[in-house]
């Protein structure tokens, strides 16, 4: 199938009120154009670079999701014009986010990502910092936490992956003043969204596997 029959079917299955990020890390410009044309403007990338690159080169309505890990020192590339960060997930970082989004006269939307495997992670939050961090967010200005994101267990283990959405799904529910919970990938999705996914990050799925 091609890439638009692609989103279509997706764009078919998936309930509304859930937004569907086009996750388009390592594809070239031409497979994002075929997306953009069948209607998509919403795409994830998770390299700094590359994120910049593409967007330089493609329409100006397109709304660049960073999905990946942010280094604190990259913050001031995709600050003018990134429309939502997805892993924010220290303090640090929120400072930068919010320094580098005054200098742009801009409010950064963002969301914070939450650890929420069982194995010990390298990003995230643990649900006890969430909670510490919640009150603080106030004082940064020039960022919007919007909501949460998190990523389950690469696993075939439903039961698991169940476990860890609903788990993310239960602290998002607590904060009402969010509206976006960023959960579900091409594997996953189906479950993130039993789950109480709004956002879901579809790679392989629209544009096939990827070649590293
Ligand atoms: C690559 C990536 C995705 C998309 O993965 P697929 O399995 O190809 O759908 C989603 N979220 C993040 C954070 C990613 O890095």
């Amino acid at each position: 199938m091609s890439i638009s029959e692609n989103i279509q079917k997706m764009k078919s299955e998936i309930p509304e009120g859930v937004t569907l990020v086009a996750v388009s890390k390592t594809k070239p410009i031409s497979d994002i154009e075929k997306a953009y044309n069948s209607g998509q403007l919403i795409f994830g990338e998770n390299k700094v670079q590359e994120l910049v690159e593409k967007h330089n080169k493609l329409p100006k309505n397109i709304q660049w999701h960073m999905i990946g890990h942010l280094q604190t020192n990259k913050v001031k590339f995709i600050a003018p014009f990134v429309s939502l960060i997805h892993g924010v997930d220290s303090e640090k970082l929120l400072i930068e986010i919010d320094k580098r989004g005054k200098q742009n006269n801009r409010i950064i939307d963002c969301l914070l990502q939450v650890h929420i495997t069982r194995e010990s992670a390298k990003f995230g939050f643990s649900s006890e910092e969430i909670k510490d961090i919640i009150p603080k967010l106030e004082s940064y200005k020039n960022v919007n936490i919007i909501g949460l994101m998190g990523m389950a267990t690469f696993t075939k283990n439903e039961i698991q992956i169940k476990e860890e959405f609903s788990f993310l799904s239960d602290i998002y529910k607590k904060h009402k003043q969010m509206n976006t919970l960023s959960m579900g990938m091409s594997g996953d999705y189906k479950i993130a969204i039993d789950c109480g996914s709004t956002m879901i990050r579809i790679g392989s799925t629209i544009f096939g596997n990827r070649n590293y």
